[in-house]
């Protein structure tokens, strides 16, 4: 049979492992990349537009310089003062060091130079801007040794942003790495505790467990692995309760099946024994009954040792090379008496020519004249039974069939167990054993061969032993 099932494709831990990191990592370096460049685009724009400083001149500016709040300036001890055209001070206010009433042109420069560089060796550092409405030059100064210099003068250094961002980079990422951690993680939890549930449950005993893990992974080989040991030893253990159920139903039938015969041998000898004024006639007749009873217990205790004979690990057949058509017309011979008797209608149809197969004539014999002798014995006058040989390249078939009473369709294959009868009256008439079918089977097996049923109840046998030549 070609299975057209697709193969799946099989998913490695190894390479889920390997997606997480990949992924993992290019979050984490696409996180630090794109802050770091938002830091330093941020604090390099901000360092060189000096945009603090500017805004906070531009902030402070008034064409009316005597409304300029100076507030924050003076706070930090800084002042101002104001140049016009002519460098003149024409106004000043908070804490200057000292009172000047007008700038030479080097000094009015070096001021210019000082706020534009930064370069000044005096105590102050200055910051100048230009009112070109009403013509004057507002400087603000501001001692260097103020803690809020920086805030005012200079914008904070890139990396500083730089600094800030990675410490923050750090948190986030570590919460991220918490979260994914425990998302991938359920990738392994998840299967991991279906898996150890699953073999939890067959170890309780469950044996029907079977594990349900969607993974095509390492976990989903595992899990396919389990499921079939499970299934074969769920399989195993089912046949030998079947068989245990078998024995014990064995040993029920045999103890049922001499128990019967043997009470009534016993109760019928007892009475002989203590009745010696039986009429010869009575004693006879319960002679006779005890005869019988003992015979029928002799074949079942001779069918049960056939039988475990058969079953035996050591027991072998004697095998012998032999035309199977001959052997077959010597046993029907043998059979034409007792079915003329019973006024069978019969007839044969046996290859002419010779087929040789290894056969035990002694077994091969038991279970053919099991199933001819079965059916005169529990079919009336006027059964019409075949027996039709033929073959085939390395095929023999023989088919025993009669139109009697036949087996109902429910015991076409449990017929062949030991002790499966259609009903116990049928049996009761015949006195059969129920084990006649079991030890054909099991001697047409050891000759490589199969046998099969067909039948239904009124619609006759037919047994279709078929043998292949090794
Ligand atoms: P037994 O020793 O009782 O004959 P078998 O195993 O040989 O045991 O047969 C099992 C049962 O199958 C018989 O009890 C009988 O009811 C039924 N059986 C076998 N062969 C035939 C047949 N040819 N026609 C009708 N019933 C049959």
């Amino acid at each position: 049979m070609i299975c057209k099932c697709k193969k799946k494709k099989k998913r490695k831990l190894a390479n889920l492992l390997l997606r997480n990191y990949i992924i993992s990592y290019i979050i984490m370096t696409l996180v630090v990349i794109i802050s770091i460049m938002i830091a330093l685009f941020i604090g390099v724009s901000i360092y060189l537009k000096d945009e603090i400083h500017l805004e906070s001149m531009e902030r402070l500016m008034k064409d009316d310089y005597t409304q300029i709040d100076t507030s924050s300036i003076e706070k930090i001890n800084g002042y101002i003062v104001i140049i016009d055209k002519n460098n003149n001070v024409i106004f000043s206010k908070g804490k200057l060091p000292e009172q000047k009433t007008s700038y030479s042109a080097k000094d009015y420069i070096s001021l210019i130079d000082s706020s534009a560089y930064n370069t000044t060796n005096s105590d102050y550092s200055y910051k100048t801007m230009y009112n070109y409405n009403k013509n004057f030059l507002l400087v603000v100064a501001i001692p260097k040794n103020s803690t809020d210099i920086d805030t005012l003068t200079h914008p904070p250094h890139p990396g500083t942003f730089v600094l800030f961002v990675l410490a923050i980079d750090t948190i986030v990422l570590g919460l991220f790495f918490i979260i994914y951690s425990r998302i991938s993680s359920k990738n392994f939890v998840k299967p991991l505790k279906k898996l150890m549930e699953g073999v939890r449950k067959f170890s309780d005993g469950d044996l029907s467990t079977r594990i349900d893990v969607k993974s095509e992974n390492e976990f989903g080989e595992l899990r396919d692995a389990f499921n079939s040991m499970a299934e074969k030893l769920q399989l195993e253990q089912e046949s030998k309760n079947k068989l245990q159920e078998m024995n014990r139903r064995l040993v029920l039938d045999i103890s049922h099946d001499l128990k019967n015969p043997l009470s009534i041998v016993l109760g019928y000898s007892d009475l002989i024994m203590k009745n010696s004024d039986l009429s010869n006639e009575d004693q006879n007749n319960y002679l006779k009954i005890i005869y019988n009873n003992s015979s029928r217990a002799n074949m079942l205790i001779q069918d049960l040792f056939e039988l475990s004979k058969l079953q035996s690990t050591d027991f072998k057949l004697q095998f012998q090379y032999r035309d199977i058509c001959e052997f077959l017309r010597e046993i029907i011979a043998s059979y034409i008496p007792e079915l003329e008797e019973h006024e069978f209608i019969y007839d044969f149809i046996i290859p002419e020519e010779p087929y040789f197969l290894n056969i035990d004539e002694k077994h091969l014999n038991r279970a053919l004249s099991n199933l001819i002798s079965n059916s005169i014995k529990y079919n009336g006058p006027k059964t019409e039974l075949k027996i039709e040989a033929f073959f085939l390249n390395d095929i023999f078939e023989i088919n025993i069939k009669d139109n009697g009473i036949g087996i109902p369709k429910s015991l076409q294959t449990d017929i062949f167990h030991p002790f499966v009868r259609v009903d116990s009256s049928r049996n009761s008439k015949s006195g059969g054993s129920g084990l006649g079918l079991a030890i054909t089977k099991d001697i047409i097996e050891k000759h490589n061969g199969v046998i099969t049923l067909e039948s239904d109840e009124n619609k006759g046998c037919l047994f279709k032993i078929t043998f292949h030549k090794k």
